[in-house]
C-alpha cells in the first residue's frame, strides 16, 4: 500500500485528523485540499466559506435540515442484517442502506443540505454539475422541493449514455444544458458550471456533487454526508451492542465514503476500507482506482491523488459504474490513505458485477454497481477474518443500472 509520509510525520496528521483539526484554515488536509482557482473564483468560495460556519452549526438551520431529512428524504435509513450473505462469507454482515433514501442513494443528502445554505445566503438560483446523471436528479428533485430554479450541465455524451437521468431531471422542473466542449463528460461539465457561477456568484449557487473541488466544498459534503455514518454508528451500538470490526464503502468521488467513515476514524479498533473501481485491470485508463493507482496532482481547484501520466496529462478513465468513472479524488481521502487510517482497495468490473448478482440473490436487494464494489471488498476480508462484524455502505439501489445490467449479467438469459 502507498505511505507517502515517513511513520511519524503520518501519525502526527493523523492525530490531528482525529481531533477534528482538518481541513485547517488555509482549507487543507495535512499537504491535500486547498484552493487551486483562477482569482475570479476566491470572493465566491469566501463567501461560502463564511456561509458554512455561519449556517452549519446554527440550531434552526439544523432543525430544518433535520425536517427535510426525516419527512422528504426518509432518514434514519436502516441498517439492515444480512442474514444469507453473513452465512455464505462466516461474517455477521450489516448494510447501511442509502438505497432507501429519496431517489434512490446518499446523494439527496448532499443535495438537500447545500441547497438549503443556498437559499440562507441568498441565491436565486442553482448550478450544479452531473456525469452519470445520479446527483442532477437529487439537486433538481432538492430545487424542486425548496422552489428554486436548477440549471444542471452535463456532457453531451452522457446525456446521450443516461437519457434516462435527463428526462428525469426535466421533469422535476431543471434545465439540463449538454456540455459539446473539452472530453464532453463529467469533466467539462464541472468547468461549464463553475464558469455559470463566476459570472453571477453572489446570485446562483454552486451545488457541487462529491467531496471533492476547492475548498470549502470537501468540508460542506463531508458534513452534510456524515449522517449516514453517524446513524450507522448509533445503529450498530443499538442493534449489536457494539462496534462493528470494519466498515466498507465504495469511493468515486468520496462522498458516500467520507459520510460512512467520518464518525468512525476515531475509533481505533473499526477497520476503514474504501473499494475504488478497478474497471478492466491496472493498466493505465482501463480504471478509476485514483488512490490506490495514482499520483498527487492539481485537478478541479485540488491538490489531491490524480490518474495521470509520466507528463501529468490526467489520464482518461474507465468503469462499469458510471458513479466511480472519475480521474480525481476528495482531499480526505488521500490524508487519510497517506496515513494509513483507510486502506484502499480496488475492485474490477466483473468482480463487482459477481457480487451485485450476490446481493439480489442472497438478500432481496439491488444494489448500484458502485455499491457492489464494496461488497467484493468486504466478502474478501470476512474471509480473512471468520467471524467478523461488518458494515457495507449500500450507497444506492440498482434500478438506474438497469440497461448495463441487461448488457451484461442478463445477456442471453431473457
Ligand atoms: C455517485 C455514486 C457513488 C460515487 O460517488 P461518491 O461521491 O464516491 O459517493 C457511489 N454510489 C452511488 C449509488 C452513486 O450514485
Amino acid at each position: 500500500m502507498q505511505r507517502l509520509f515517513e511513520m511519524g510525520e503520518a501519525s502526527a496528521l493523523l492525530k490531528r485528523e482525529v481531533a477534528g483539526e482538518f481541513p485547517d484554515a488555509r482549507g487543507r488536509f495535512g499537504p491535500y485540499g486547498g484552493r487551486y482557482v483562477p482569482e475570479t473564483l476566491v470572493p465566491a468560495l469566501d463567501r461560502l466559506e463564511a456561509g458554512v460556519h455561519r449556517w452549519l452549526d446554527d440550531p434552526e438551520f439544523i432543525a430544518e435540515l433535520d425536517a427535510q431529512l426525516s419527512e422528504w428524504v426518509g432518514r434514519p435509513t436502516a441498517l439492515s442484517y444480512a442474514p444469507t450473505l453473513s452465512a455464505r462469507w462466516g461474517a455477521k454482515v450489516y448494510l447501511k442502506r442509502e438505497d432507501l433514501a429519496h431517489t434512490g442513494a446518499h446523494k439527496i443528502n448532499n443535495a438537500i443540505g447545500q441547497a438549503l445554505l443556498a437559499q440562507r445566503l441568498g441565491a436565486k438560483r442553482i448550478v450544479a454539475e452531473t456525469g452519470a446523471g445520479q446527483h442532477g436528479v437529487a439537486s433538481a428533485a432538492a430545487c424542486a422541493r425548496l422552489g428554486l430554479p436548477c440549471t444542471v450541465y452535463m456532457g453531451a455524451i452522457d446525456c446521450e449514455r443516461q437519457a434516462p437521468n435527463v428526462g428525469r431531471m426535466k421533469l422535476l422542473g431543471a434545465t439540463v444544458v449538454p456540455v459539446t466542449g473539452g472530453d464532453q463528460t463529467l469533466r467539462a461539465a464541472i468547468d461549464e458550471a463553475l464558469r455559470d457561477w463566476v459570472a453571477d456568484p453572489n446570485g446562483t449557487y454552486y451545488l457541487l456533487g462529491s467531496a471533492v473541488g476547492p475548498h470549502p466544498y470537501p468540508l460542506l459534503v463531508r458534513r452534510l454526508q456524515s449522517v449516514i455514518g453517524r446513524e450507522a454508528r448509533a445503529q450498530m451500538i443499538r442493534q449489536t451492542g457494539g462496534l462493528p470490526d470494519a466498515v466498507f464503502a465504495c469511493v468515486g468521488g468520496g462522498s458516500n465514503s467520507i459520510g460512512m467513515f467520518h464518525p468512525f476514524i476515531g475509533d481505533e479498533s473499526v477497520r476503514l476500507i474504501g473499494l475504488e473501481a478497478g474497471g478492466r485491470g491496472p493498466a493505465l485508463g482501463d480504471n478509476s482506482a485514483t488512490l490506490t493507482m495514482g499520483r498527487p496532482g492539481v485537478l478541479q481547484g485540488c491538490y489531491s491523488m490524480l490518474l495521470q501520466d509520466a507528463d501529468g496529462q490526467i489520464q482518461e478513465t474507465h468503469s462499469i459504474s458510471a458513479g466511480l468513472d472519475y480521474p480525481g479524488v476528495g482531499p480526505e481521502h488521500s490524508l487519510l490513505m497517506s496515513t494509513g487510517r483507510v486502506q484502499y482497495e480496488y475492485v474490477t468490473d466483473d468482480e463487482a458485477l459477481e457480487s451485485l448478482s450476490e446481493c439480489c440473490a442472497a438478500e432481496g436487494i439491488i444494489p448500484a454497481i458502485e455499491t457492489a464494489h464494496a461488497f467484493t471488498g468486504a466478502r474478501k476480508w470476512a474471509a480473512q477474518h471468520p467471524g467478523a462484524t461488518l458494515v457495507i455502505c449500500l450507497s444506492g439501489r440498482g434500478d438506474k443500472d438497469m440497461p448495463t445490467l441487461q448488457r451484461t449479467l442478463l445477456k442471453g438469459k431473457l
